[in-house]
């Protein structure tokens, strides 16, 4: 669709999803802000999944040059939107894109998702960036393909990432994805795509969260969920011990918010069910009201510092 048509029906989706949207703050006892959002290129299907799961605001993850798109949808539902864009590290301008998309609004880069080391030149470069323009950075890491030849992503995690919390103490890290997740438990060894079973406790990720001031966890995806389904009492004491965090996300791909085409063939359990729908539902399962609320709302606004109303 070109710019035009997409005005167009954003202007037309603008007013049917208020009419339809019901009082998020009710459906989960709190607001909730879905950090993890790809952008949808129809309009109203960004609010459909919004609406849909009770989410109240989200972060658009962006790739690109897509400041029409997102400031299209931000003036469609005023408030709702915040946005992280990305770029391809490994080409020569990506430092002045991602500069100029902040300039533009963005709050942040991500999701970062490249087939580079994750302490490579590549990504040091975008670190370095974002403590210089003081937004956060989001990425992806995961060892394991989904599909065959799918290929790493941000690679070496487990072993090399603490060198570069510690190398770049002024960037704000946000953790996602499976290799980020699995190594909340000690005896990982990219075994899995969704490992199983209790959890082993002196992870990795759980040590970095912990001492590493400059490192929060996205929650979102089936990496975040499977991490937090495997082990009742452990996730009780996760939750409580990074309280302040943790952050939800969803990165569900279905239509409705209630799970309408999602499939992800690594997690046959997730079929047909809404991503933001499960994890909310095991959060508010998993943890106290107040420690919910700082996970689903309150963590991010302090993040992004932007007001919490
Ligand atoms: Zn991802
Ligand atoms: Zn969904």
């Amino acid at each position: 669709m070109n710019r035009r048509e997409f005005l167009e029906t954003v202007a037309a989706a603008a007013v049917v999803p208020m009419l339809a949207r019901q009082d998020p703050a009710n459906e989960w006892g709190a607001p909730v802000f879905d950090l993890h959002f790809h952008l949808r290129p129809q309009p109203a299907a960004n609010l459909a999944h919004l609406d849909g799961a009770g989410i109240t605001k989200a972060n658009l993850l962006t790739r690109g040059r897509v400041l029409d798109q997102v400031k299209a949808l931000q003036a469609a539902a005023p408030g709702r939107f915040t946005w992280f864009n990305s770029y391809d590290v490994t080409q020569p301008d990506a430092e002045q894109v991602l500069t100029q998309a902040v300039k533009s609004g963005a709050q942040g880069f991500g999701e970062m998702k490249f087939h580079v080391a994750a302490d490579g030149p590549e990504l040091r470069r975008m670190y370095a960036l974002a403590a210089d323009l003081r937004v956060p950075i989001l990425i992806h890491f995961q060892e394991v393909d989904h599909t065959p030849n799918e290929g790493t992503w941000s690679t070496g995690f487990a072993k090399t990432f603490e060198a570069v919390l510690k190398a770049y103490p002024r960037t704000t890290f946000i953790g996602h994805a499976d290799a980020f997740w699995a190594n909340v438990s000690e005896d990982y060894h990219n075994e899995a795509v969704y490992p199983t079973g209790p959890m082993r406790r002196g992870g990795v990720t759980d040590r970095l969260l912990g001492d590493y001031p400059n490192l929060f966890g996205d929650m979102s995806a089936v990496s975040g969920n499977n991490a937090m389904a495997r082990d009742p009492a452990f996730t009780a004491d996760f939750l409580k011990r990074h309280q302040g965090k943790l952050l939800f996300g969803s990165d569900c791909s279905c239509s409705d918010g209630h799970g309408a085409g999602y499939s992800n063939p690594a997690a046959p359990r997730m079929s047909g069910k809404c991503v933001a729908r499960e994890t909310l539902g095991l959060l508010k399962r998993s943890t106290t009201p107040v420690i919910f609320q700082k996970i689903v709302w309150g963590n991010v606004h302090g993040l992004l510092r932007i007001p919490a109303s």
